[in-house]
């Protein structure tokens, strides 16, 4: 467990990232019409000239960022209109009178053991005590190795959400593995430190060293919380201790090359590999003695923490293990506890000045512990079947689209085009909701033990990844909830997941003409399916393996192909001293350009023989483009837009917008001439697939 404090993904969590939108919410969306919002359209301009603002213009205009926010744009609209779904669900199953063994029991007993606050106090540190005891009880290294052991839990996963953190001294992922992606194989992961980062310990700035100083006050303070003797002494041996680790740690750079993390252990090679640790104590105390290898993902950070254990004293590791229980479980204790959390963590950490209210945190818990319980009833509500039967059609017309692309290419080897055929024929989107939901039978939920409902979750979710270790791998598995507002790229399971609560307007509306539909999610789609076989898709074939598919020669003439997008995405200048950088964004631009010309040709496939109904007078096609554009809106503040340029492999969403101009029907549909800003000549277009 990391925060107990709401948790909501910001952005897109794909390991082959889609950022659409960062920050955060604050107008409520007004729904009159289904289809364009032409009230948002600013007429005075021509569309060739500035497209963003001709689409989004009026918006602009009347929209103010909040004083505390650095962005306003569409995505944080819907992550505010699924976060109050989400809490009324909650709070209606919190009333309602459900059996004993129901779902809706199960999430009305969660909520209300957080929300029983003066039970909480009146237990106090009870809850931790038989934890602590067992913790003092240890004597030797070889039952720290099975204190360390019991406590790895399933809560990292570097691909799909690209949680690389655990506090654990070691964290599990269980997933399809890289060379026998058919079967759920073991990963494990560098750990074992509190802040979230290896920086945060060895960073030599000023900003950097004040944190550090606030956290071992914070260590300190929360182990005098729970009772602790020289509570000053034994935060400064533990800090020591978490810096030791740091040190060890594989920078997030590292962490996110996966040609790096491909490395298979058996688990006789751990001894040999990393001495230090009692690994088959560590592993049978883990439940994963009967486990052959495993991979490594960093394996010089896995010498260097088994070397820790052997030479660190066996009182500074149990003061550490101490600390680390009480943090782990701080926002589930007594006020205190949870309001000294905070300070560090929220204010301090993270510049947040207030907790969210407690119920809003508690259906944070929920959400997070009991997702699918409330992701089933979420999809019923407002995910209909015909949504979904809508949006599934959809995907079927956009992957059609693509695969006359990929055949058309004068330029890609035949074997590489019969790799990505067949990478179209496997690859999942799932649409709103799983096929089949997690059962949650085995984990027991009591209305009046918030510390045990939290402690038996994550045992619960432990056992449940282990279990399936070597089965048969379910590529239609969901790894998010349809109530998250995001889009993930699963690649070693070659699945998409466009959760329910982002297939809302403006990207998805059921009502709304197919025109935009398509010009809005039907180009995220097709953005998410180019990078399946682009650059980074070409890591992984069709059955989710990591191989490189792609041949010398293809990757030559792609690289080709893409310089004039470079070129082309270098000569937008967001401020006079700033321009974007076409290599950093290449990958993301490529993806733009590649979904949005896939999902017209997706468009058209649905029109038929028909002819598309006008809106306002705008045609079917000015629709799609227009919807396009207004998927893009977004209003952020000088600093944060100059932060993006430099750091994010987005570019932002004026400069996505604009990729328009590398589309011949749009020149059409808006009568676009020589002259006007945007416009290119034939050889000035961009085609990549
Ligand atoms: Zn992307």
């Amino acid at each position: 467990m990391k925060l107990p404090i709401l948790i909501v993904k910001y952005a897109i969590a794909c390991a082959l990232g889609l950022v659409l939108f960062s920050a955060q919410a604050q107008e409520t969306p007004k729904q009159e019409n289904h289809g364009i919002a032409v009230t948002d359209i600013d007429r005075s301009l021509k569309p060739g000239d500035d497209f963003f603002r001709y689409t989004n213009g009026e918006w602009l205009k009347r929209t103010e960022i909040p004083p505390d926010r650095a962005a306003v744009g569409v995505f944080n609209t819907l992550n505010d209109v699924a976060n109050k779904r989400t809490a009324g669900l909650i709070e209606e199953a919190a009333k309602s009178s459900a059996g004993a063994a129901s779902g809706a029991r199960k999430i009305s007993n969660l909520y209300k053991s957080y929300m029983d606050e003066a039970g909480i106090e009146a237990k106090g540190v009870a809850p931790l005590r038989p934890h602590l005891d067992a913790i003092a009880a240890i004597h030797d290294k070889r039952e720290l190795a099975r204190a360390l052991g019991g406590g790895l839990r399933a809560d990292v996963d570097p691909l799909n959400n690209t949680n690389f953190h655990t506090a654990n001294l070691f964290g599990l992922w269980v997933a399809p593995g890289f060379s026998d992606s058919e079967h759920y194989t073991p990963y494990l992961l560098q750990g074992g430190l509190q802040l979230p980062d290896r920086e945060y310990y060895l960073a030599d700035n000023e900003g950097m060293r004040k944190i550090r100083t606030q956290y071992q006050a914070h260590v300190s303070a929360m182990l005098k919380l729970a009772g602790f003797s020289e509570p000053d002494a034994r935060a400064a041996h533990v800090v020591e201790l978490e810096h030791a680790i740091a040190e060890k740690h594989v920078s997030l750079a590292d962490d996110q090359d996966i040609h790096k993390a491909n490395n298979v252990w058996k688990q006789s090679d751990f001894a040999s590999k990393a001495p230090g640790l009692d690994w088959g104590e560590y592993f049978r105390a883990a439940g994963l003695s009967q486990q052959s290898s495993f991979i490594v993902w960093q394996p010089s950070a896995f010498a260097g923490e088994s070397a820790l254990v052997a030479s660190t004293p066996l009182e500074t590791w149990k003061d550490w293990l101490a600390y680390h229980l009480i943090e782990a479980y701080g926002g589930v204790l007594p006020k205190a506890f949870a309001d000294e959390r905070f300070a560090f963590f929220g204010k301090t950490m993270s510049g947040t000045p207030e907790q969210l209210p407690r119920w809003q945190r508690a259906v944070g818990i929920v959400d997070f512990r009991l997702g699918d319980e409330v992701g089933k009833i979420y999809a019923e509500r407002y995910f209909p079947s015909a949504a979904k039967a809508r949006a599934d059609a959809m995907v079927a017309n956009i992957i059609a689209a693509f695969r006359k692309r990929i055949e058309a290419l004068p330029w890609m080897d035949p074997a590489t085009k019969a790799e990505a055929q067949s990478k179209l024929t496997t690859l999942y989107v799932g649409i709103g909701y799983p096929e089949t939901w997690q059962d949650y039978s085995a984990y027991e939920v009591k209305p009046d033990d918030i510390f045990g409902n939290v402690w038996r979750s994550n045992l619960f979710k432990y056992r449940h990844e282990i279990e399936r270790l070597g089965k048969s791998v379910d590529r239609h598995e969901w790894c998010m909830t349809p109530q998250t507002v995001n889009a993930v790229n699963l690649p070693l399971q070659n699945a998409l997941n466009f959760p329910a609560a982002i297939l809302q307007p403006p990207f998805f509306d059921p009502d709304a003409p197919d025109a935009v539909n398509y010009g809005a999610i039907g180009a995220i789609i097709g953005h998410e399916i180019s990078h399946t076989f682009d650059s980074e898709g070409s890591t992984f074939d069709s059955k989710g393996s990591l191989r490189n598919w792609w041949t010398p020669a293809d990757l030559e003439h792609f690289n080709a192909a893409t310089a004039k997008l470079v070129a082309q995405y270098n000569s937008y200048h967001p401020f006079p001293d700033l321009a974007l950088n076409g290599q950093q964004t290449l990958a993301e631009n490529i993806a733009d350009v590649a979904g949005l010309a896939a999902s017209y040709d997706g468009y058209h496939a649905s029109l038929g023989n028909g002819t598309a109904p006008t809106q306002d007078g705008f045609s079917g096609d000015q629709q799609f483009f227009v919807a396009y554009g207004q998927a893009h809106k977004n209003k952020a503040r000088e600093a944060a837009l100059r932060q993006q340029v430099l750091t994010n492999e987005h570019s932002p969403s004026e400069y996505r917008t604009d990729t328009v101009r590398n589309i011949d029907s749009w020149y059409e549909a808006f009568a676009v001439k020589p002259g006007e800003k945007l416009y290119l000549d034939q050889p000035g277009r961009v085609r990549i697939w």
